[in-house]
């Protein structure tokens, strides 16, 4: 296994470009992700976040870190407040309904459950408390309207993450200024509450706290002041990150992330994935049509920091390349103990010790999987390299099917049948098409195995 000593990069969104990654204690990593806001299922942009963050997570882990993660769940928010009203529930049951379906959604993506989920209801004291040290310290103030918000002009380095210019939000902003603000940017810290809404105690009258405070409090209460990495979507670098700096920054006086991860954007034909475009799709339904493995491939297949496009056409090409590696796996024989050492692996490592760049982590397993080919079937040395690729695709989630899940196979006569296929493919060679068309028929009536031949050579399914 490869250890911490060895360096790797991280792009850190606040310098905009790539560092060696140092933690705060050696040896530990504490990793923050704003997670959902559970009011409906949730979407394959998610997934993106879930699924890219998992991986984060085990290979530090593999680096033999000590990491600890935690993922925010928000449960108190305007629109967990609408969809109550509009299903005439409590909002408990909304909140209750969908963490069970995220958590259904996140194991069914072969994602681990961070290490802590912390639920923004459970940290309302503490949140008061850190709006208080924000007033005491000149940074927050009682608006016209009641509700407390954050003086953003008082904060002398807001705007340093997103590099937004200021003056041109605030011109922005104007038009559907809040007139009880100070500042057009100005964001509100506890917001008064309205009948029936669900509110806590304050000293500034009941009411409830802001989005983003919430993640301020539980990464200062569960990670410390200072944590080694933040993450979340990109969609979130402004206004919530930059918010949360505010926040913790203005409240503790020391820095608050080592750095900031941004994953890029999830896209549908170009396209923003809404629900108004009717291009808007959950976990559930991409499951329904698409293996987890194959979801996993595909969202390797781009550098996280690039949007993705998410087409139909994509997913199948990320099947077809996990189904080339499952192939090349059984014909190496290998099915199970991985092997993580070697030139290869150590390549593979290194395409993810480089800023987690998967996709030339995925170019080091496809170059793997020609060697095997060459190799003869069930050899010494394809069953070598078989453990090292089953290694890589470990570390991303891949190949927990295993062959014979993968291929449908109830007992081990994938060997004969590899047989048969190579047989067939060396009379199509030679044009000899009866002979080829003889095995096809016998692949299919004695082994139940339909041929496909593709550019790559044969590939065999068993149904
Ligand atoms: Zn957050």
């Amino acid at each position: 296994m490869s250890d911490m000593n060895k360096e790797f990069m991280i792009y850190d969104s606040m310098l905009r470009k790539k560092k060696p990654f140092k933690s705060l204690q050696p040896g530990k990593i504490s990793l923050y992700v704003c997670g959902m806001t559970v009011y409906d299922y949730c979407h394959i942009g998610h997934a993106r976040v879930i699924i890219f963050f998992d991986f984060v997570y085990s290979f530090l882990k593999s680096l033999n870190y000590d990491v600890k993660y935690v993922r925010n769940i928000t449960d108190i928010d305007d629109k967990i407040i609408k969809k109550a009203v509009a299903e005439g529930v409590s909002c408990d049951e909304v909140t209750k309904k969908f963490i069970a379906a995220m958590h259904k959604d996140a194991a069914s993506l072969g994602a681990d459950s961070p290490d802590l989920e912390p639920k923004a209801t459970s940290y309302v004291d503490n949140m008061i408390e850190m709006i208080g040290s924000l007033i005491q310290n000149g940074l927050a103030y009682v608006s016209d309207s009641g509700d407390v918000c954050y003086a953003v002009a008082k904060f002398a380095d807001y705007g340093k993450l997103a590099r937004r210019d200021l003056s041109a939000l605030r011109a922005g902003e104007r038009v559907a200024a809040d007139k009880s603000k100070n500042d057009p940017l100005d964001f509100v810290l506890w917001k008064l509450a309205k009948p029936d809404e669900p509110s806590w105690e304050s000293p500034w009258g009941r009411g409830r706290p802001g989005w983003h405070i919430e993640c301020s409090v539980m990464a200062s209460t569960l990670l410390g002041r200072t944590i080694d990495i933040h993450g979340g979507g990109v969609d979130l670098q402004f206004p919530h990150h930059e918010n949360e700096i505010a926040q913790s920054e203005g409240a503790n006086k020391q820095k608050f992330v080592g750095s900031w991860m941004h994953v890029g954007a999830l896209q549908i034909n170009s396209e923003k994935m809404s629900k108004s475009l009717g291009n808007f799709f959950t976990i559930r339904e991409v499951l329904a049509e698409f293996d987890y493995e194959t979801i996993r491939y595909f969202m390797f297949s781009t550098h996280y920091r690039h949007p993705i496009q998410y087409t139909k056409e994509n997913l199948q090409q990320a099947e077809r390349s996990l189904e080339r590696m499952y192939v090349a796996l059984r014909h190496s024989g290998c099915d199970m103990a991985p092997v993580f050492t070697g030139l290869e692996y150590n390549n593979f490592i290194d395409a993810l010790r480089d800023d987690f760049n998967t996709p030339k982590a995925l170019a080091v397993m496809a170059e793997q999987v020609k060697k095997i080919n060459i190799e003869p079937a069930g050899s010494g040395s394809a069953i070598r390299m078989g453990a090292v690729l089953l290694a890589m695709g470990s570390i991303l989630g891949l190949f927990s099917a295993g062959v014979d899940g993968y291929f449908n196979l109830d007992s081990a006569d994938s060997v004969e049948i590899d047989g048969l296929v190579k047989d067939r493919e060396l009379a199509r060679d030679e044009k000899d098409w009866a002979k080829a068309d003889e095995i096809r028929d016998k692949l299919l009536k004695e082994y139940s195995v339909e041929v496909e031949d593709t550019a790559d050579g044969s590939i065999w399914r068993r149904f």
